[in-house]
């Protein structure tokens, strides 16, 4: 694309919205650290922008799954040297050594890991930050509590007197924080005070403990330690519809999706519409083409559902989102050259929501910023 030439489409991520989100939830916790969840280039919104507005409204902590995406901001040099960076994706054979020289807290979930993480502390010649990560309940990542727990405490605690790391957190993460009320909560927060007491009863001496993530941080004030883990929440959208619309909870989605319309053309009835043919015109009708499809993460599942607003109304996807390009029926309406549609946004200005495409999808608001492609230029505003 020549430089000069306007984008096909484009992703505008209001910065704005984020700090005063990041704001908004650090006031729901006053008395914890803020860590700002990047992993996955920010939920598609850009991690290295994301965490410097993060950072400018306080956050004092960086989470990313994946080293590699830890190391990028690290080395983009563009975070302030004494904001942490923690990631918690351990996998055999990853950039250990790189982690410890660049000061990332690792997680570790299990003597695999530890006993890795010591060998690159070696190799560096310099304490490696270690997280200890307790499974309360999630049955992902992280240790069991019993037998495990209390052989790779005693094993970090060994490390750590022979100088090889230092333990600078204890940590968990929910499964069903999500769903209020479920029962879950309260016995994955009763089995972390145990682990993590068991551990201080040893003589782990952490700097923080932490579990919660958006939905606890937002309804489960019990659960946040000394630091909270917000990842969707601080782009705008809420974790879950039985929590309320991201507006109910004080939260500015962060995301506007929108594309220049590409073609508009008349049409009679009965003419099919893309692949399949699984849209008909019921009658003479003016289709339009967004230039954005499935290979830019717009959902093949949200064909003949997903909103879109073009020209002040809300249009549906006709027939089957293809992979860079689907129509709308405009019903006879003949939007001009360059006429805007706009897949989701805020919502405040007559556009739909994430949170509409998740449902239009079947899916969760967090998979549709998520996975908008690297085609989709982000435009910070
Ligand atoms: N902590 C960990 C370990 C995660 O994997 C995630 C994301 O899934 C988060 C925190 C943030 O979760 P949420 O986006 O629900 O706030």
């Amino acid at each position: 694309m020549p430089p000069s030439a306007p984008p096909r489409a484009r992703a505008e991520i209001d910065l704005g919205a984020l700090r005063a989100n990041v704001r908004t939830l650090r006031a729901k916790a006053p008395g914890a650290a803020f860590m700002a969840v990047v992993k996955a280039d920010g939920y598609g919104h850009g991690a290295l922008a994301c965490a410097r507005a993060a950072v400018q409204a306080g956050a004092g902590w960086v989470g990313t799954a994946t080293p590699e995406e830890a190391l990028a901001l690290r080395g983009s040099g563009a975070l302030p040297a004494d904001v942490r960076i923690m990631c918690w994706l351990w996998t055999p054979g990853g950039p250990w050594r790189e982690a410890v020289e660049a000061d990332l807290d690792v997680s570790v979930s299990g003597l695999w890991a530890l006993e890795e993480v010591m060998l690159a502390a070696h190799a560096a010649r310099r304490p490696a930050r270690v997280q200890l990560k307790a499974d309360t309940g999630l049955g992902r990542n992280g240790c069991q509590p019993g037998e495990d727990w209390d052989r790779l405490v005693a094993a970090a605690l060994e490390a750590e007197e022979g100088g090889l790391l230092r333990i600078t957190g204890l940590w968990s993460h929910f499964a069903c924080a999500d769903e209020p009320g479920h029962p879950s909560v309260a016995a994955q927060l009763g089995l972390f005070r145990e682990m993590v007491a068991y551990a201080e009863a040893r003589g782990v001496r952490p700097e923080v403990r932490h579990i919660a993530n958006s939905p606890a941080t937002l309804t489960v004030p019990e659960s946040h330690f000394d630091l909270v883990r917000p990842g969707v929440a601080m782009y705008g959208l809420s974790p879950s519809p039985q929590l309320g619309s991201a507006a109910d909870l004080g939260l500015r989605p962060v995301m506007t999706l929108a594309a220049s319309l590409a073609l508009v053309k008349q049409v009679p009835g009965g003419h099919g519409v893309s692949y399949g043919h699984h849209y008909m015109t019921p009658g003479a009708t003016t289709l339009g083409l967004v230039p954005l499809g499935y290979a830019d993460g717009i959902p093949r599942h949200a064909s003949g559902t997903g909103p879109v607003l073009v020209a002040g109304k809300w249009r549906t996807v006709a027939g089957r989102i293809a992979m860079d390009q689907f129509v709308v029926d405009l019903g006879g309406d003949e939007p001009g050259a360059g006429a805007q549609a706009v897949l989701f946004g805020p919502g405040d200005r007559g556009e739909p929501t994430a949170e509409d495409w998740a449902q239009a999808a079947g899916t969760i608001g967090y998979e549709i910023v998520t996975r908008i492609g690297a085609r989709v230029p982000r435009v910070y505003v």
